[in-house]
């Protein structure tokens, strides 16, 4: 029957790095992340005071493994992607088409736009011919 729960004093004493400061202040408990300065010094507690301490500390322990815990998983959420526009473009054939955004044209349109305006172009067409031009045919 040696196996005796510890005490709050002993449980502070051993999770916490317990640094006296110098002067009259309290003890300083470091436990985790959380750093917390006594009022008085962890010897002067009552067991029912480190009770309570210890339920302060672990109740904080909690709430920070339970933010930890949110924060990760919101960290493995899948981000945002960036909204990537693919848009698709008309064939500027003029058949009303669309072809790939990178393209001007549906595979072989280009061809039927050119001979449509030379067509056009050899009637007069100076809205063709312009566009010939422009096009650098
Ligand atoms: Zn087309």
């Amino acid at each position: 029957m040696s196996e005796e729960t510890p005490t709050s004093r002993e449980k502070l004493m051993k999770h916490c790095t317990v640094t006296k400061e110098q002067g009259r202040r309290g003890d300083v408990l470091i436990y985790g992340k959380h750093k917390y300065r006594m009022s008085r010094n962890l010897a002067n507690l009552t067991e029912e005071e480190c009770d309570k301490v210890v339920k302060v500390i672990e109740l904080d322990a909690y709430i920070a493994t339970l933010k930890e815990r949110k924060a990760t998983q919101a960290s493995k959420r899948k981000p945002k992607a960036d909204v990537i526009k693919i848009e698709a473009r008309l064939c500027e054939c003029g058949c009303k088409a669309m072809a790939k955004p990178e393209r001007m044209f549906l595979p072989g349109h280009d061809a039927k736009l050119k001979s449509r305006l030379r067509k056009a172009a050899e009637d007069g067409d100076a809205k063709a011919i312009a566009e010939l031009k422009a096009r650098g045919w």
